[in-house]
């Protein structure tokens, strides 16, 4: 038995009859950029998440990017990052110009770690910027507490965690503005490239989507140099059908979170840490390992594919050379890019996969034991 780590045809397969009749809807409208398909996810996507506008944008990256410029942050301010996590969210920061400030996570949840937040302002610390890494929501309260006391905006990361919720309410209007990918793994993924920020702002949401399409709401009239980074109507309608089936699917993921959570628990492997207050949406199931390297191995050997996300911080790029901060600068970061192991979880997993999965896991972990 061979297990993938995510099966994306399958996803489309289940769909295909409702996603071809939504495509199809659009290459017959003569609307390939723009128009009402573009209207109605925003409009679903909005109410899904609880927040007052919706904008969709080309990608998550330009999610975050946009949402900073509409925030007014550039060359000589701040964003407070997690040193762990994506290099999107820190090559955002980059893009407005101004200075991605690492700040260690919590080592159990992998998120920003609030903490730590208050030693790291400065003032030139304009926004605050947590990712809900692994589908995990970070501890809000205390960063929109922070926020709030010193003049801050708070921009969310939640590329991965489509249907998360923080103490009961989903992700998507805790903070000032929350930037959203539909990149294809997500758990609400298109079928390319397309992504959104949520916001309860109507001045943000207005700014935004004029700085993705050339920084102009008027035709032939710019009022600002932007972008073009405008959502596809085909991934609109896709995302639409999709949107339909996010909960069922995210309930699927849960389900295999919780068969590992107990058939694991005394595996020797350090699980994912839920906080009571989380609701994760369970886009990766990441952990532990003291020998990551042999783990992976002995899965790899029993068809098992496993990812590691991610194996080098930020810092220890090359891309961020220039912040200076050698092996050693943000120790729990690097600690965790060498034990992170994401198992295999998506709404297509059989149960025969999941236990294989567990079994691989058990006989790699007996292995190194004896
Ligand atoms: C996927 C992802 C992004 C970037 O999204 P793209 O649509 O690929 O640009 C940003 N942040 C995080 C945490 C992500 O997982």
């Amino acid at each position: 038995m061979t297990v993938p780590f995510l099966d994306l045809q399958a996803a489309y397969l289940e769909l295909r009859a409702e996603i071809g009749e939504a495509m199809d809807r659009v290459l017959a409208s003569g609307w390939y950029v723009g128009g009402p398909e573009i209207a109605g996810f925003e409009a679903a996507f909005a109410a899904y998440c609880g927040a007052g506008h919706c904008v969709g944008v080309g990608n998550g990256l330009d999610a975050l990017h946009l949402a900073l410029r509409a925030m007014n942050v550039g060359s000589g301010d701040e964003v407070i990052v997690a040193s762990n996590g994506y290099i999107a969210t820190v090559l955002a920061v980059s893009m407005v110009g101004a200075t991605p400030v690492l700040v260690e996570p919590d080592a159990r949840t992998h998120n920003l770690d609030p903490g730590r937040v208050e030693a790291a302002l400065t003032p030139r610390t304009k926004v605050i910027l947590p990712t809900h890494l692994y589908g995990q929501p970070a501890d809000l309260d205390p960063l929109l507490e922070l926020a709030r006391r010193y003049g801050l905006r708070l921009l969310e990361d939640a590329a991965q965690a489509h249907g998360a919720r923080y103490k009961g309410r989903r992700v998507g209007a805790h903070g000032d503005a929350v930037a959203w990918s539909f990149y294809p793994s997500k758990n609400l993924g298109a079928l390319g490239d397309a992504g959104a920020v949520t916001t309860d702002d109507p001045v943000l949401a207005e700014r935004i989507r004029t700085l993705g399409n050339y920084g102009s709401h008027r035709r032939y009239v710019n009022e600002v140099r932007g972008v073009n980074s405008r959502l596809d109507p085909v991934q609109a309608a896709v995302l639409t059908v999709k949107l339909r089936h996010l909960n069922e699917w995210n309930g699927r993921r849960a389900v295999i979170a919780g068969h590992y959570r107990t058939a694991l628990a005394a595996s020797g492997l350090e699980l994912p840490f839920v906080p009571d207050w989380a609701d994760p949406a369970w886009h990766l199931f990441v952990v532990q390992a003291d020998a990551r390297e042999a783990l992976q191995a002995g899965l790899t050997e029993a068809g098992v594919q496993s990812l590691t996300h991610y194996p080098i911080p930020p810092h220890r790029q090359q891309a961020y050379r220039d912040l200076a901060l050698p092996a050693g600068s943000l120790p729990v970061a690097e600690r965790l890019a060498q034990r992170v192991l994401s198992l295999p979880i998506g709404p297509h997993m059989s149960a025969t996969q999941v236990d294989a999965v567990v079994g691989a896991v058990a006989t790699a972990m007996q292995r190194r034991a004896a």
